[in-house]
């Protein structure tokens, strides 16, 4: 009887932190990862899903492969949306929130890393190096739903858009994407690259954690993957960088989620594990393409993180 009872004391927060698991299927390119490099990606899946509660045990299953090639993108990741009307979530964050897999099964996510740059897959990262937990953590997020399927210049038909889009506004508070017709209003079409104030994240978690409107990365001209999608890089600087910058450059960087990006998730539908309510921030550079393929009423957003340019 004793035995037992020690033995429940042991599995009881093991169950707890195993809400969310973590597939990573390994095909095209697997020659690149190597056993430190899988075990990172694994570690930075379960620090973001440390910050989660699911009401259901879930497994997420993603797609990885791998390449080498001399240009700026370091990895990419992407997860599917549905292109009914209306603000949806991606597949994985649906998968998340809900446990229903609207894509049954093919992968949840998928993840290609470019394995040219120099990764440091520890935690003690050496001048020159790239963080490889932290661009995972940051990947791992766009395909959680943190990306935006507003474009250079939003076609007047579009009425589907993430649930990320049913957020953002101008520095008014006013709406980009009617909630009602869920088109976009294209008198915001100076915002997308920061006129009349640029274009900003109000939910309201993200609001009452900021104190504000979150101002959204929004360049001229328009950086496709970076774009709207990311945290205002030019105004979160230092010491208030964030884990959703839109740019990353080499040597340790970000790899906790703010009270910003906390609120952020909150408004995207996650509910938050209580350490998380009390949790700090900080953050990283990167930089993300976004390419769209629509196939049988899903679009596939891949979301790709680039290198700072060096200086
Ligand atoms: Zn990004």
């Amino acid at each position: 009887m004793r035995f037992n009872v020690l033995l429940l004391l042991v599995l009881i927060p093991l169950a707890a932190r195993a809400g969310i698991v973590f597939d990573f299927q390994y095909g095209a390119g697997a020659n690149y990862w190597t056993d430190s490099s899988k075990a990172a990606l694994n570690s930075a899946a379960n620090t973001l899903a440390d910050y989660l509660i699911v009401s259901s045990p879930v497994t997420l299953t993603f797609d990885v492969t791998g390449y080498s090639s001399n240009d700026g993108t370091l990895a990419s990741a992407g997860s599917s949306i549905s292109t009914a009307s209306g603000f949806n979530k991606t597949t994985a964050q649906r998968k998340i929130q809900t446990g229903i897999d609207q894509n049954g099964t093919t992968a949840d996510g998928t993840i290609n890393w470019n394995f040219y740059h120099n990764w440091d897959t520890d935690d003690s990262i050496s001048a020159g190096y790239y963080d490889f937990k932290a661009v995972a953590m940051h990947e791992l997020l766009h395909a959680f739903g943190f990306l935006s399927l507003i474009s250079s210049a939003p076609s007047h038909t579009q009425t589907y858009w993430s649930a990320f889009d049913d957020f953002v506004v101008d520095s008014n508070g006013n709406a980009a994407v009617s909630n009602g017709t869920y088109l976009w209003d294209t008198s915001y079409n100076t915002n997308l690259t920061g006129g009349n104030g640029g274009l900003y994240f109000g939910g309201p978690n993200a609001v009452a954690a900021f104190g504000g409107l979150v101002p959204l990365y929004t360049p001229s001209p328009w950086s496709s993957g970076s774009s709207v999608a990311h945290l205002d890089t030019t105004y979160f600087t230092g010491a208030n960088k964030k884990l959703m910058n839109h740019a990353v450059s080499t040597g340790p960087s970000i790899r906790t989620l703010s009270a910003i990006e906390l609120g952020i998730l909150q408004d995207l539908g996650y509910m938050l594990a209580e350490s998380s309510l009390v949790s700090a921030s900080v953050p990283e550079p990167s930089t993300w393409l976004m390419s769209l393929v629509t196939a049988g009423g899903i679009v596939v957003v891949l979301l790709r993180r680039r290198r700072l340019a060096k200086k």
